[in-house]
């Protein structure tokens, strides 16, 4: 191919090719950066907040950590010419939701938002709802329990308030903050995890109740199931209210999504 070609087809290439940032930390999110790293009609960036220290390998260009509210998201959209952002944060991420509902709209950046269905209870689950982790400690009772606490490090420190319970909790890197309960042992390690390795952990540490956030997905839901088969309660920790964007259920679904909004701003539309 004659030169001249070769630099126009380049041109056109990078003309047509849609920068986005994809705000992650699920699973959901690195599904969708594993489509997105082979296709060439995207340039995507993926964002993380920077909860564990050795965060899996990502196959994007990956950057870390908070962009500092709404105006720091807002400046680095416009900086880095973003033209579509899909937030496919955690349920609990409430935070970083809002905030990007409101720099998107700043900027007229069109959003998707990618959300996990809610694990909903069954016939056999004991479940107690609550509204916080606090809320959660305070349901345990006065009663000592041996409790498994399924929950970020960051929602720990709501049961040092209830310093009567035995605590298992498992997390992925050990927490910093200092105000803890007194009889907490940790047990470190990232899922999925598997229906016998959590039945298993329930019998072996003689669980009595375990607190959980609704995650949703099938990644963390077997200690859900195990927990139906030994009749243990579920003190389950309700989501938050979660600004959003454009609904879209499926790593698939935000690529289309994408795709269609590609599409439409190339059409000027
Ligand atoms: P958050 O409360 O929504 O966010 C707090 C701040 O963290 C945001 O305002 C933002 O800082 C920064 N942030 C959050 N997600 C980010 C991302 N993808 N890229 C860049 N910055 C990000 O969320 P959270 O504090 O991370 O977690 C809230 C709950 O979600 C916790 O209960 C946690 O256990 C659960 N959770 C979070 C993650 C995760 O990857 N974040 C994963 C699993 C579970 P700036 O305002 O400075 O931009």
């Amino acid at each position: 191919m004659p030169m001249m070609d070769s630099q126009r087809l380049a041109g056109q290439f990078a003309a047509s090719t849609m920068r986005i940032l994809i705000l992650g930390g699920t699973t959901e999110a690195s599904a969708l950066a594993q489509r997105l790293a082979g296709d060439t009609r995207f340039e995507a960036t993926l964002s993380l907040a920077g909860r564990t220290s050795s965060p899996r390998v990502q196959p994007l260009p990956t950057r870390v950590g908070g962009f500092g509210g709404v105006a720091g998201l807002t400046q680095y959209l416009r900086e880095h010419e973003i033209e579509a952002v899909v937030d496919a944060t955690h349920p609990y991420a409430d935070q970083m939701s809002a905030n990007a509902v409101a720099a998107c709209k700043q900027c007229n950046v069109p959003l998707a938002s990618l959300t996990r269905a809610q694990w909903q209870s069954m016939p056999g689950d004991k479940w107690q709802t609550v509204s916080s982790p606090a809320k959660a400690a305070a349901a345990l009772g006065p009663t000592p329990r041996r409790v498994f606490l399924s929950l970020g490090r960051l929602d720990l420190h709501a049961f040092a308030a209830a310093p009567r319970h035995h605590y298992v909790a498992r997390i992925i890197d050990p927490p910093e903050q200092a105000e803890l309960p007194p009889d907490l042992r940790f047990i470190q390690a990232r899922g999925p995890f598997d229906l016998a390795a959590e039945r298993k952990l329930l019998i072996d540490e003689t669980i009595e109740a375990i607190v959980s956030k609704n995650s949703g997905g099938s990644a963390t839901y077997p200690k859900i199931a195990a927990a139906r088969e030994l009749g243990l309660p579920v003190i389950m920790i309700e989501r938050p209210y979660k600004a959003a964007g454009e609904l879209v259920g499926s790593p698939d679904e935000a690529i289309a999504w994408l795709a269609r909004h590609g599409a439409l701003s190339r059409r000027g539309v």
